[in-house]
């Protein structure tokens, strides 16, 4: 059987590695970790650094194809496998994806703007921002994920503090705006320029880190979701992007200075790859992120996905884990409708995304209803 390949062994990379194995090709996973999500569901797991010559070659021997997991590859890996096996996405839209400042500079190609913003790579700019940046949220420009590398500032004074506690590294300063929601569009591209979409879903982030999912008809106004539909196509073209792309956005309050100024819609970030948005795709679609990845990294027919089941995703984080105690999986798992994934993850650290839960429904109120009484049981906030 052809072997497919994934530079990562965490979640993403596990769910990847299930969906092709489920279509009948072998796995070969590169990740530096003894055990990883990944690394433990795989046929072959090339264990060194990601930047390892020797690692690169024995994953090269392995696979056909190579796709990555995670924006934090380095682009260089990326460019030593394309240069001997199709490789997607490429190092190319990797290496934008993966510095804010870049990737800024892409994404107001959408057709809708971003946050306005600021970089800060040096002190004279550091003193040289707008007044009406601030508030803001000083963003590092690499390496950054679930809100980490991330300050909040209020005032100039704020803002020279939280540059100092990045330790000066590349920065990017984003006004703070006015969010009403926020949602997610995932595309898929082909290698012919073919492009297939989910639906926009609605986020709920607490503490920088993704909470819900909520999944469903009438989620948000139809024109807005159609916007997000046609920018997040729109960035996969201006990048000639093959693979699994996801694009963030922000809803922002009606009525507010900055929705007259911006419009309803802002672009925020976009990950080259599936996305924990998208987790309901698995259990509410009839066919996933994952199977869609693997059709794109094997040039195979990619068709318009469809819904056939209302949703709404829970996280589940470290934090649930109180004292190393499993949650109550049988409370949870005897509700209707109710999909439980864990990721084999054996250290249960707060904020840590563990594994996560999709309810699927016949009507958006009834997986509303069936959410919030998992949430309840689990002693995950109401939404
Ligand atoms: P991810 O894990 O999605 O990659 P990240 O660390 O790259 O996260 P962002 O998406 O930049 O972080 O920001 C995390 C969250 O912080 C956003 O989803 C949003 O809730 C909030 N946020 C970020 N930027 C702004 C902004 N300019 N105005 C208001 N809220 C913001
Ligand atoms: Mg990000
Ligand atoms: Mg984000």
């Amino acid at each position: 059987p052809t072997t497919l390949g994934v530079m990562g062994g965490g979640q993403l990379g596990r769910m990847f590695v299930q969906a092709a194995q489920a279509m009948g090709y072998f796995t070969v996973v590169l990740d530096p970790d003894v055990i990883s999500p990944a690394g433990l569901v795989s046929h072959y797991h090339v264990q060194t650094d990601y930047l390892d010559q020797q690692g690169l070659a024995q994953l090269l021997q392995r696979c056909a194809a190579v796709t990555t997991e995670f924006e934090n590859v380095p682009a260089g890996a990326l460019v030593t496998l394309g240069a001997a096996r199709p490789t997607a996405p490429s190092a190319d839209a990797v290496a934008i994806a993966q510095d804010r400042i870049k990737e800024k500079a892409h994404l107001a190609k959408s057709g809708v703007p971003v946050a306005p913003y600021a970089v800060i790579e040096t002190a004279e700019q550091l003193a040289a921002v707008a007044d009406d940046l601030l508030p803001g949220i000083l963003k590092t420009a690499r390496l950054g994920y679930d809100g980490k590398g991330q300050v909040r500032c209020r005032n100039r004074a704020e803002l020279a503090v939280a540059w100092g506690s990045l330790k000066g590294v590349p920065c990017v300063l984003e006004k703070m705006l006015p969010l009403a929601s926020e949602c997610s569009v995932i595309v898929a591209r082909g290698w012919d320029g073919t492009c297939v979409n989910y639906r926009p879903q609605l986020n709920l982030h607490r503490e920088g880190i993704l909470a819900v999912t909520e999944a469903y008809e009438g989620n948000m106004p139809l024109a807005l979701a159609d916007q997000a539909v046609v920018a997040a196509k729109n960035i996969a073209d201006e990048l000639n992007y093959v693979g699994v792309l996801c694009v963030e956005f922000f809803v922002l309050q009606e009525g507010s200075p900055e929705h007259a100024q911006l419009g309803g819609l802002v672009v925020n970030e976009m990950a080259p790859r599936p996305h924990n948005s998208g987790h309901y795709t698995l259990d509410a679609c009839d066919v996933s992120q994952f199977e869609l990845q693997v059709r794109t990294l094997a040039g195979l027919p990619l068709t318009q996905p469809r819904q056939h089941s209302a949703s709404v995703m829970l996280n589940l984080l470290g934090d649930l884990w109180v004292n190393e105690a499993t949650p109550p999986w049988d409370k949870v798992l005897a509700l209707p409708g109710v999909h439980l994934h864990l990721y084999g993850k054996l250290k249960a650290n707060k904020g840590r995304k563990m594994g996560h839960l999709t309810v699927t429904a016949a009507t958006a109120m009834d997986a509303r209803r069936t959410a919030l009484a998992a949430a309840d049981i689990l002693g995950i906030a109401p939404f």
